[in-house]
């Protein structure tokens, strides 16, 4: 299969000229961008494309065009490559068109002439849009399937698994695919245990875990050296800056992680706040990015593997694993970050992947599309997952405990009360949820009057606010009365070293209660909570982990 294809349509020829020029300069190496200057000679070019077999991931073209309109060739199009991205280039009195196109053929987006700069105007659009492409409907492709239902929860943690590690993989709803239930039904005998992952090899894994995928694709799940001069628990910001900085000035590193590297960032559509990227950058490219700069110096990544315990040994630093065994160390960089809060309303554990979501839940995305969704909270995340969802969804209501979005960033609040399809509910909770194996309605309560009215919802999105992770150093050092963890001066006591303090010295910035054991992050108290403050921590914190290397 060759690379897939780009093609854009446009009846001018300076036009035509300088997008495909932009996409060749940004796509080039992925893609293979192609142009028409009329929608019949498109038409043309798209048939031979499927006599070929060659996949066609965005349609770029002009409404505006003599004969065949845009609007009009895509609806055309579609029908060769329904799951190809579908964008139109509209002038500003083709506004009323594209929306219209936004249901008829169900348009992704529709950019305004003149695009420039193409960095703010054009690419992060498009940057979404084949991400999107590529995680969910690579067609025709021969790597990883998987088989599944939509709404399961078990389908739900594979796919989350496989888009968090950025492996691109096909997905096969088997309540919409015949041929989906046929390959179903000729690897299981009776009731098929789903999802059922198809390895580019022929085998079929029946519900694996995240543990067993992983190892059965080939991604690093055990530690290669007998031992480490750093073991980091964690691949946020934090993790991988810490891994970057410690495996490039030459400390043999791993990095243990419980499920994808780049942690709630990664689970960001799009951070707009991290120096260098001024049009934004999504969590999930940054977190590519640093894991492959990582890996790059040497560090190693260990994925689906979960640090269940930390044993002082002195000198040595024990990392117990989730499967039972330990990965040994001089020096621990603790960097796991913070989860979600959990709802307390019964009936919600039950229904998490099965229309219930803690987080952005970026690979539901597709799912929402034309239905109505629900965000819970009032903070950035939750303004960034309305944001997205409304991309998506046919109409996003925030629902907001307090009387506004004053947690909020303004440009979030801005870029809020400019979409339409956004309604924000204040003074507004969940009072419960239905359904019985995916989510059907909620109980909308005015967080005033305690009044509640039952709602349809197709989608929940929660986003309530983090807690630290860090019960499995609760009796080893110390922490705050949340449970972050305290380091360097913040361990002294009235200005003097705690007691059990054993080193022969203060402990150093970034080093917990033990010696030798070091935090930074989201996880440690009073840290900043962005992804700066947790990529600033991870650098510096190796700083202070070199310092106690040459004493041990
Ligand atoms: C949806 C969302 C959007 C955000 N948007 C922005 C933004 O636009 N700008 C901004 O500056 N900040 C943003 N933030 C905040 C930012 O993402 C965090 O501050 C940052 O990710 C913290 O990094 P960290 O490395 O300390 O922890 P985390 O990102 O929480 O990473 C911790 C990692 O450790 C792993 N882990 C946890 N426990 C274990 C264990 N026992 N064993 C192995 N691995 C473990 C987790 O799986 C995770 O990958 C956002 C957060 C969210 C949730």
């Amino acid at each position: 299969m060759g690379k897939p294809v780009i093609l854009t349509v446009d009846d001018e020829p300076e036009v035509l000229h300088s997008i495909e020029r932009d996409l060749r300069q940004h796509y080039g190496n992925i893609y293979r961008v192609m142009k028409a200057s009329s929608g019949e000679l498109a038409l043309d070019t798209i048939q031979q494309l499927k006599k070929r077999g060659m996949p066609v991931a965005l349609f770029l073209v002009d409404q505006r065009m003599p004969g065949m309109t845009g609007t009009q060739f895509l609806a055309q199009a579609i029908k060769l490559y329904p799951d190809a991205r579908r964008v139109l280039l509209t002038a500003y009195a083709d506004t009323d068109t594209a929306i219209t196109a936004i249901n008829h053929i169900d348009l992704d987006h529709y950019l305004l002439k003149p695009w420039e700069p193409p960095s703010e105007r054009l690419y992060p659009v498009l940057d979404d849009l084949l991400s999107d492409w590529f995680a969910r409907t690579r067609p025709e492709y021969d790597g990883i399937r998987v088989a599944g239902t939509v709404l399961s929860p078990k389908s739900y943690a594979i796919r989350d698994f496989l888009a968090g590690n950025q492996i691109p993989y096909q997905w096969l709803d088997i309540d919409r695919d015949a041929a989906a239930r046929e390959l179903v039904a000729k690897v299981s005998e009776g009731s098929p245990r789903l999802p059922i992952v198809f390895l580019p090899n022929g085998e079929a894994l029946m519900q694996p875990d995240a543990r067993e995928l992983a190892e059965r694709i080939g991604m690093q799940t055990s530690a290669r050296r007998p031992f480490y001069d750093l073991v980091i628990v964690g691949g946020g910001p934090a993790g991988l800056a810490g891994a970057v900085y410690a495996a490039s000035e030459g400390l043999r590193t791993a990095v243990i992680e419980r499920n994808a590297p780049g942690g709630q960032a990664g689970t960001s559509s799009r951070i707009e706040n991290y120096l260098g990227f001024p049009s934004g950058i999504s969590g999930s490219d940054l977190a590519r990015r640093a894991s492959t700069q990582a890996r790059r110096f040497g560090a190693e990544i260990l994925a689906a593997q979960e640090a269940v315990g930390i044993q002082r040994k002195d000198p040595y630093r024990i990392v117990r694993l989730k499967d039972g065994s330990e990965v040994s160390c001089y020096a621990v960089l603790y960097t796991a970050g913070m989860k979600v809060r959990q709802l307390g309303i019964p009936g919600v554990q039950q229904l998490v992947g099965a229309g219930i979501y803690y987080g952005a839940a970026l690979s539901e995305a597709a799912t929402c599309r034309g239905h109505d969704v629900f965000v819970v909270g009032g903070a950035n995340s939750a303004g960034q997952g309305a944001v997205f969802f409304s991309r998506y969804a046919r109409k996003v209501t925030m629902l907001v405990r307090g009387p506004g979005l004053n947690a909020m960033s303004q440009y979030l609040v801005d870029r809020i009360a400019e979409t339409a399809n956004i309604e924000v509910l204040t003074g507004t909770v969940i009072a419960a949820v239905w359904g019985k194996d995916r989510l059907e309605a909620i109980a909308l309560a005015d967080a005033a009057s305690g009044r509640t009215r039952k709602v349809t919802a197709n989608a929940v999105f929660i986003f309530i606010g983090m807690a630290p992770r860090t019960e499995i150093l609760a009796d080893l050092v110390a922490r705050d009365d949340a449970g972050f963890i305290l380091t360097g001066r913040d361990i002294m006591v009235d200005g003097k070293r705690p007691p059990g303090w054993t080193a022969d010295r203060d402990p150093f910035p970034y080093e917990t209660s033990v010696p030798g054991i070091f935090a930074a992050g989201d996880v440690r108290h009073d840290s900043g909570k962005r992804v700066a403050a947790a990529v600033g921590e991870g650098s510096a914190a190796i700083g202070m982990v070199h310092r106690y290397l040459q004493a041990v």
